[in-house]
């Protein structure tokens, strides 16, 4: 039912099965009731870890895999999204986006303190870019650290921090230098550094399952080592971290619409209205024509991204069109499923009822439609 995959290998394969396994028994029995109660076991954590899910990229000598592959980040993050509740994947994924730059950047002090229980899931990691006052415009950051000897004292809030609430250690953006993204550093920071506090943002749209948290940095003193990378340079070293993110984002996008079109026609096959089959019905044929199409479209061009990724060539203006294409097809195929499913699609418990719920999350967050576009263009030359 679904696009070839050029580029398909037989560990490709082999992962994506032991991942749907672990979906179906650990994950899709238990979803909805996490997600009513707003968080999953942290047994959850290490299970996911245990199957590498954060290792891609890292080295061995701390928990990692040794290597990396884009189509497997992507495999994870598809069939993770599958289950439907995307509160599941955010809470356990949340660290994803903090691990390339500790990997990268930090020093050997902390990869050996934290590195190796961020990737097997024994503790929390997030990535503090966005503010109160916006998170799309990276270059007016207001969170700033300034040098006090050998250590930099950190002042300012962080807001929508996934997994935050829970997260041991967080890798901050601040700024040290003057106006611009010239001037952003990242940071090393603990949970348990004086000065760092946390409040839940709760009552979300969707995304239940995971948390979202508020943080307050209120002189919060770090060694001047706690510095990822070089100073100023913070934003440089978190682009690649971006597009990683995105095109994590663009997978778990299709598999939500994969959910969605399989939930629909197996309603639509089950479902009669007017003496027949609601699937025989022209309009609902076309709805699921509709549907498919734009999930092959999203799926080949993450294989492309997916593959220059891996040789090298990190196509950053693809990454960003796939990104706002995706989320603009995530949106028509929950909206054109539930429509399939007519009552019953609006009732909890139920796939597609949850997806609907997460669009805007994935239009919104990690880089918006809207800015999206805008990089598109700009990696365009104009
Ligand atoms: C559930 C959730 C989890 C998140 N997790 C994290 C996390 O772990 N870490 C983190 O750092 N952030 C996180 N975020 C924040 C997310 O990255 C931001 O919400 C996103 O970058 C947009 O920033 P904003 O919400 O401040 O919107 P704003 O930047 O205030 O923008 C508001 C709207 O205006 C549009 N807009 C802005 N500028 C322009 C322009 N020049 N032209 C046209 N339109 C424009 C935007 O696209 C957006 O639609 C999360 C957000 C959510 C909702």
């Amino acid at each position: 039912m679904y696009v070839q995959n050029p580029f398909e290998t037989n560990e490709r394969a082999a992962l994506r099965e032991t991942v749907r396994k672990f979906v179906e028994a650990d994950i899709m029995p238990y979803m909805y009731e996490w997600d009513e109660a707003g968080e999953i076991p942290w047994a959850l954590h290490e299970k996911f870890g245990a199957l590498g899910a954060w290792g891609l990229g890292v080295s061995e000598k701390y928990g990692g895999l040794g290597f990396d592959d884009c189509f497997m980040r992507s495999i994870f993050a598809e069939e993770v999204a599958k289950c439907g509740v995307g509160g599941v994947g955010a809470a356990m994924g949340g660290r994803g986006i903090s691990i390339g730059p500790i990997e990268d950047f930090a020093n050997e002090e902390i990869k050996e303190k934290c590195l190796a229980d961020i990737v097997a899931g024994r503790v929390g990691s997030s990535l503090c870019i966005t503010e109160p006052s916006g998170g799309s415009d990276v270059a007016r950051m207001k969170t700033h650290a300034k040098q006090d000897g050998n250590h930099w004292v950190i002042n300012g809030s962080k807001a929508f921090i996934t997994g935050g609430m829970k997260s041991d250690y967080f890798v901050v953006g601040a700024r040290t230098g003057g106006k611009g993204l010239k001037g952003i550093t990242l940071f090393f920071v603990e949970a348990d550094t004086a000065g760092f506090s946390r409040t839940e943002m709760d009552r979300k749209m969707g995304w239940w399952a995971s948390d979202q948290a508020m943080l307050y940095f209120d002189d919060v003193r770090v060694p001047a080592t706690n510095m990822l990378g070089e100073q100023d340079m913070g934003f440089l070293a978190i682009m690649n971290n971006f597009n990683f993110e995105r095109i994590s984002m663009v997978a778990s996008m299709t598999g939500m619409m994969k959910a969605c079109l399989e939930d629909s026609i197996a309603w639509a096959q089950e479902r009669e209205t007017f003496g027949t089959q609601l699937i025989k019905h022209q309009v609902i044929r076309h709805k699921i024509a509709d549907m498919s199409a734009r999930i092959d479209m999203v799926e080949s061009y993450l294989h492309m991204i997916c593959h220059q990724a891996n040789v090298g060539e990190m196509p950053v203006a693809m990454v960003s069109k796939a990104k706002f294409s995706a989320s603009k097809a995530l949106e028509f195929v929950a909206s054109e499923s539930m429509q399939i499913m007519g009552g019953a699609g609006y009732l909890r418990g139920n796939r597609i009822e949850s997806i609907y719920r997460d669009v805007k999350v994935n239009a919104i967050g990690g880089g918006s439609e809207e800015i999206m576009r805008d990089l598109a263009v700009r990696q365009m030359g104009l």
